[in-house]
This record gives structure tokens, C-alpha cells and sequence, in this order.
């Protein structure tokens, strides 16, 4: 209908592509939306690690918890842990849990932790040791995505991708082409009129998603958006990626495990059926092969059955940094093609349901209306990208390693202006809102609280005081809540086995449904 705008074009059928499609569709059923993916461009098939938001976005999709959870063998994240990061001597461990007490008791947890003997997390909140067992953060009996704790979700990315192509295209109403992008068509560095497919010939849209992870097709290489390099303050480019399969039975961690190393860090993803294992370094520091060794070093040691001779880890180098615009005229770059940061926090999938989330709440009505929506979002995703950043570098500035990655990571000159200042007001006070003030912040104060304290940085001297009564309350209280839930909880495997059991429905023994 002349006058309408309302004809999307996705480019891409990775995380990107298929989450923005499907998520696009379900909150804007007035829009038509087409997705193209080039059969025989491979995604990136990594990203096993996401957010609580999560939950949010598969609901408002339409997609059922169990259905999820046994079609993309995936498991809860409850957060992160990091090993050896403050210097790498024996029980160096602290966790980053997904559940964080209101702002308002912080106080009340410092005190709790400056009198207990535990960790900062067991301080604030009873997942720590939910963690520490492997249990579930929710009972099968409680309604989809209802947790007794904040929960994410650990998948395997080739079927997530699969599931959301399967529920976009006969559910939501999505055009799917496979066919391949050749040529964009428009002025060069302005609007897109159309894309040229090898086979299918024109697809004419009004709006157009950049979803072909590093290739960028439509915002780096037709619109010209520029990169800004953010790989003075974020060392890590590459990446050794290896699954492992378990025996069954096994347990099932709660939180991805990042173990630190010379020059980077070991991810360790657990699903039901396999561990997702991983080597994250610089390129600046160590070679290839010391990686690989040090990989292999790792499963030898924490995988002992592992047949390491059937293991063929893949390569992946990646960029650090993100564009200078991610929405340029009628295009919007959304996952890989906006930048990446390296997968420490696993933030890049949360950024994709957040410029998804804009872009649905915000769909320009009119070509009139793109500049002052472009502009907008921009500003707002340059913010979260510096912070992404700034969080990320916090892991590495309080650490006491010595080998040369490490102490360069420590280097002034490495470290972004905002953190050097938020350290200097954290000598003084905890982080707060003060520090984070926006309504969706993409770390919360919290968070930063769990790296700075469990990376063992000095509790502030100023901190509003507390009486030793209600620090005491307050410790009773999470040792109280740790208690019923580590009682009530069943672990990840008994849970994720029940779901394909052929009776699935009763609650299995170990289950308390
Ligand atoms: C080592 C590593 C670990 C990671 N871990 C995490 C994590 O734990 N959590 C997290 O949130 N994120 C993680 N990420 C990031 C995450 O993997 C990506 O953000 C996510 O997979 C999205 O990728 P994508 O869809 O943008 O790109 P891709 O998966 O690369 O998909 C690109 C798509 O574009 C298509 N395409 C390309 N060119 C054309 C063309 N000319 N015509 C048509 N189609 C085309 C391809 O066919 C493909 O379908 C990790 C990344 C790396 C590198």
C-alpha cells in the first residue's frame, strides 16, 4: 500500500537473525518480515552462554520453557565464576550470581560480609551455594520461566538458531529465503532501496536488519559505518572453541566457569549432553599452539575420561570493538556486525535483544522519522557499548597476576578514564546507582559489586553503617533462604533428565515438583 512503511528485510540466519526475527514478530505483527541467509555462508556457532532476559524474550515469543530446554540441549546459568583470576593460587574463586539483593540492603550486605568468614556472594545472596551443588534455580511444578532465583540460560547455538527459524517461519508469519546477498542496492553510505539475491533476483524492503555477523554487509560495507577499536582496553582476539561430550549422569554446573590463564581466559559451558570448552587469548601475548596446549591442558586436568585425541578445536579470531552508527539511514546493525566485545559476561546476545527490544518499541512510522530515531538509538547503544567495555576491563585491572598479559592490563594507559574515576569513589563507597543511573543499565551496580568485592578489593571506609544487629539479621536471613532452597531444589540433571523422560510430566525421584 503506497504510503506504508512497514516491509523489513533480516540479512542473516545465525543468533542474530533468526532472535531479531523472531522477537521483531512477535511484538510487531503489523510488520511484514522477510529473512534471507546465504546457505552456504556457515554462522559463527558460538554463543552458548545468555542472560535472564532471556526468559522475557522467549515468552513474548511464544516459546514454551520445556520445549526450549530439550530442543536446544541447554541447561540454567545462574551466573559466572572465575577461577584464578586475583592471582592463580589454589581456591583463587569468586562467583558473579545472577540474583542480587535490592539496592537498598547493601549496607546491610557489607556489614554481613566484613563479619562473616564467607565470600562476598554468599554474603549477598543464597545462589552461591545453590550454585555450589549444581541445583536448578526452579521447580519443574512452577510456571514457564518463574525461578526461585534469577536464571539464564546455557544452548547449544545451532539448534537455538534452528528452534527460532522453525517458530519464526510457522508461527510468526516470517518469509524465509535461503539465498545469498550479492549486491545491495542505494546511493553509497545512504538508504537502502533493495538487495539483490543470486537467485531470487530484487527483494525491495522499507527497513533493513544487518544481521551477517562479522561481514557486515549492509552497515560496514555498504553504508559505510566505521569501526571504532576498542583493543587497547580489550586484549582478547581469539579463540579456541571445543565440545566435549559427558558421560550421562553427570552433574550439570549452574554458572559458566571462566578459569584465568598466562593470557586470557578458559570458558567451560555445561548442557546436558556435552561441555562447551573454550581458550579466549591475545594474540599480542601467545601463539596459536601455546593456546591449544593450554586448552588441552585444561580438559586433561577437569575432563579426565575425555578422548583428547578425537578432539578437533576450532580457530575463531575476532574483532574488538563496534561500529561508529548501528542504525545509518533504514539500516540497523544488530549482534556480530555491531561489534563484539569478547565473551566474557556473554554480553553480545543480551545487546541483540536490546536493539531488537528498541527497535520494536520505537519502528520508525515513516522514512521522515529515521534520522531522529538513528540518532537516538545511537547514543543510547554507544553507551552500552562503552560500559560493556569498562565492565569487562574491571575483571582485569584488580588482578595481582604477574605475567605480562596480566601487568598489561594493569598499564594507566589501558584503562578507560571512567573506570580509573569510579575506582577512586569505590575506595570511599560501594557502586550504586549514583554510579549507573540509567533505567536499563546493561550492568546493574550489583554486578559491579560481586567483580569488585570477589576480586578482593577493599571494602570502602565510608559505607553507611549498619548496626552488628541487623548484619547478623541479614546473614541469618540468607543462611535461612540457602537452606529451604538447597532442600527444596533439585539439581540440573535430575531436572533436565525428567524433560526427556518418557514421563516427563510426574515429577521424577530427586524432583520435588
Ligand atoms: C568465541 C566466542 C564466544 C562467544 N560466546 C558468547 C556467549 O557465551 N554469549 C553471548 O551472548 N555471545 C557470545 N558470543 C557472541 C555470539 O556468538 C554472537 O553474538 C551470536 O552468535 C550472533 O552472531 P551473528 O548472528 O551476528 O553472526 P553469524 O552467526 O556469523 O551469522 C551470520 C549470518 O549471516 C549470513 N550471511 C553472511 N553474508 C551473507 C550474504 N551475503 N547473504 C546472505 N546471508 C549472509 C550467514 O549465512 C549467517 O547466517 C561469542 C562469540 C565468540 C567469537
Amino acid at each position: 500500500m503506497p504510503g506504508t512503511f512497514d516491509k523489513v528485510a533480516i540479512v542473516g540466519g545465525g543468533t542474530a537473525g533468526w532472535l531479531s526475527a523472531a522477537l521483531l514478530a512477535a511484538r510487531r505483527p503489523d510488520l511484514s518480515i522477510t529473512l534471507v541467509e546465504a546457505p552456504d555462508i556457515a554462522t559463527i556457532g558460538v554463543g552458548e552462554g545468555t542472560w535472564p532476559t532471556m526468559r522475557e524474550s522467549l515468552r513474548s515469543i511464544g516459546i514454551s520453557e520445556t520445549e526450549f530446554l530439550r530442543e536446544c540441549d541447554a541447561s540454567f546459568k545462574q551466573g559466572s565464576r572465575f577461577d584464578g583470576w586475583v592471582d592463580g593460587s589454589e581456591g583463587d574463586s569468586y562467583l558473579h550470581p545472577f540474583t542480587a539483593p535490592p539496592a537498598s540492603q547493601t549496607p546491610h550486605v557489607l556489614a554481613a560480609f566484613r563479619a562473616s568468614e564467607g565470600t562476598f556472594a554468599q554474603a549477598m545472596s543464597p545462589q552461591a551455594e545453590v550454585c555450589a551443588r549444581d541445583l536448578a534455580p526452579r521447580q519443574r511444578a512452577m510456571p514457564d520461566y518463574a525461578g526461585a532465583l534469577n536464571y539464564g540460560y546455557h544452548l547449544d547455538a545451532g539448534k537455538f538458531a534452528e528452534l527460532l527459524k522453525r517458530h519464526a517461519t510457522t508461527r510468526l508469519g516470517v518469509t524465509h529465503i535461503a539465498d545469498r546477498v550479492e549486491k545491495v542496492i542505494g546511493e553509497d553510505g545512504g538508504a537502502i532501496e533493495a538487495l539483490m539475491l543470486a537467485e531470487t533476483g530484487r527483494l525491495v524492503a522499507d527497513f533493513f536488519l544487518d544481521c551477517t555477523g562479522m561481514a557486515a554487509l549492509l552497515i560496514g560495507q555498504h553504508c559505510g559505518s566505521g569501526w571504532v577499536d576498542r583493543s587497547d582496553v580489550s586484549f582478547n582476539d581469539r579463540a579456541l572453541a571445543v565440545q566435549v561430550p559427558v558421560e550421562p549422569g553427570s552433574p550439570i554446573a549452574s554458572q559458566t566457569v571462566g578459569s584465568a590463564h598466562e593470557a586470557g581466559w578458559l570458558w567451560d559451558i555445561a548442557l546436558p549432553t556435552r561441555r562447551g570448552i573454550g581458550c579466549v587469548y591475545s594474540s599480542r601475548f601467545i601463539d596459536d599452539e601455546r593456546a591449544a596446549e593450554i586448552l588441552d591442558a585444561y580438559i586433561a586436568k577437569n575432563l579426565p575420561h575425555a578422548d583428547r585425541s578425537k578432539l578437533a578445536p576450532r580457530k575463531l579470531a575476532f574483532p574488538t570493538g563496534h561500529r561508529e552508527k548501528f542504525w545509518n539511514g533504514n539500516c540497523l546493525a544488530v549482534g556480530m556486525s555491531a561489534g563484539f566485545i569478547e565473551p566474557l559476561e556473554a554480553s553480545a546476545i543480551v545487546m541483540i535483544e536490546l536493539s531488537v527490544k528498541a527497535l520494536a518499541d520505537n519502528f520508525p512510522a515513516s522514512e521522515a522519522a529515521l534520522p531522529a530515531h538513528a540518532e537516538r538509538f545511537n547514543q543510547l547503544f554507544h553507551y552500552r557499548w562503552d560500559r560493556i567495555v569498562d565492565f569487562l576491563k574491571l575483571h582485569y585491572v584488580l588482578s595481582q597476576r604477574e605475567e605480562p598479559y596480566w601487568v598489561a592490563h594493569r598499564d594507566a594507559a589501558s584503562i578507560p578514564d571512567r573506570v580509573q574515576q569510579q575506582l577512586a569513589i569505590w575506595r570511599d563507597q560501594p557502586p550504586s546507582s549514583w554510579d549507573f543511573p540509567q533505567v536499563d543499565e546493561i550492568f546493574s551496580a550489583a554486578s559491579q559489586q560481586y567483580v569488585l568485592y570477589g576480586m578482593g578489593y577493599d571494602l570502602p571506609s565510608q559505607s553507611p553503617r549498619v548496626s552488628d544487629t541487623e548484619a547478623a539479621r541479614r546473614t541469618a536471613e540468607v543462611r535461612e533462604k540457602t537452606r529451604g532452597l538447597c532442600a527444596a531444589l533439585p539439581t540440573n540433571r535430575v531436572y533436565l533428565d525428567a524433560l526427556t523422560n518418557t514421563h516427563a510430566d510426574k515429577p521424577q525421584k530427586g524432583e520435588f515438583a
